[in-house]
């Protein structure tokens, strides 16, 4: 467990944080700029953050299977000098990570049983998930992605060739999701490409996009973005990752109104993490501050089993209990559905 904070500064009375005197905050630089200046070292982690040396200590020993990766526009909305802050809570390493809990395994899910092709899985009728990158802007501690053999898994030639056969010659498929790592961290002439062959295919009627690049890097929601995603024959929708309602600060709204304002469904994902969103004040605010940002709370996921996350765990009692408390106390809409993924079912299993 993460020491209770000692205090609670909020932000608006927290010094600034040295990247905003450097101007790299949100919507000051681009975003392949963003992706390319992420903090990786655990030292200048926590000297930015004023965390004690001895957790920059714990962070470069517990990533060493999954390194440290946060770009400075999600920093920015971490509360300086808090150890329990819960945007720190799912970027910094810490020692529980390589401790070996059991059932927790490198593929929970199933996803290597699931390949359908180098770069395509299925595991449900109609849709099928490309894995169009390897790489994320964000190292997520809870992944269950944590332990994916990217390089086996995406497609043996740059541009998708084998995946794209597959998809053509099964009229069964009407939906593509692109998934990763995230679809978003690709150049716009490389998505534009693959949302264009996509779209030759006269079976496949939408395109989903699985991707947190909204929330941890808004400047990634540029013109050029926009125009690819809504001049397409395909309906496109988008489905965004966030657990927090601190990760949805006023740049991140605007990205995410200006998908929907191009006609683009836009909904959220989130897993429920202990310490980071498993109470419902937080679950309350996420969802009423998700219908600000005009997304529908689409998921709440319980967390995959995958090794190194067991501390993140929370129990499925807690999570329908919370559920319970959400029903009475938003609309309908506002109330996520919670389900788990359990390797060889046709859908993901309700649990509420
Ligand atoms: C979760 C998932 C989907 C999408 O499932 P929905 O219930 O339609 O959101 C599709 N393919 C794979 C492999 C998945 O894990
Ligand atoms: S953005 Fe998604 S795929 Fe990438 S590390 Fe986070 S949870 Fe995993």
């Amino acid at each position: 467990m993460l020491p209770a904070s000692s205090s609670v500064n909020p932000r608006s009375s927290a010094a600034p944080l040295p990247c905003e005197s450097a101007g790299t905050v949100a919507g000051s630089s681009d975003w392949q700029t963003e992706l390319n200046t992420a903090i990786r070292d655990p030292h200048h982690l926590c000297h930015v953050l004023r965390l004690p040396t001895s957790w920059a200590n714990a962070a470069v020993r517990a990533s060493r299977h999954v390194p440290l990766l946060v770009p400075w526009s999600y920093l920015s909305r971490i509360r300086v000098g808090d150890p329990g802050d819960p945007l720190l809570r799912q970027i910094l390493p810490i020692d529980e990570e390589l401790r070996e809990v059991r059932g927790f395994t490198a593929d929970p899910v199933g996803d290597t049983s699931s390949k359908r092709t180098a770069g395509l899985l299925q595991k449900y009728s109609g849709r099928a998930l490309m894995i169009t990158a390897g790489a994320c802007a964000v190292h997520c501690r809870f992944c269950f992605r944590r332990h994916f053999a990217y390089q086996e898994a995406l497609p043996a030639d740059a541009s998708g060739e084998f995946a794209l056969a597959e998809i053509a010659a099964d009229t069964s498929l009407e939906e593509i999701v692109l998934s990763g790592g995230d679809p978003f961290v690709l150049p716009d002439d490389r998505l534009a490409k693959l949302l264009v062959q996509l779209s030759q295919v006269p079976h496949i009627k939408r395109v989903r996009i699985h991707t947190r690049l909204p929330i941890m890097i808004p400047q990634r929601v540029t013109g050029e973005l926009l125009d690819g995603l809504s001049g397409l024959r395909l309906d496109p929708v988008v489905v965004v990752h966030c657990n927090h309602p601190s990760e949805l600060d006023g740049h991140v709204r605007t990205a995410l109104v200006s998908l929907v304002a191009r006609g683009i469904l836009v909904f959220n994902q989130s897993v429920l993490l202990r310490g980071v969103n498993d109470d419902f004040a937080t679950l309350a605010a996420l969802s009423r501050r998700l219908l600000e940002c005009r997304v529908v709370p689409y998921y709440l996921h319980q967390l995959d089993r995958v090794a190194g996350a067991a501390h993140f765990e929370v129990p499925v009692e807690r999570g329908r209990q919370l559920i319970r408390q959400l029903r009475d106390a938003l609309p309908g809409y506002a109330v996520p559905r919670y389900v788990r993924e359990n390797a060889g079912e046709a859908s993901k299993t309700p649990l509420a």
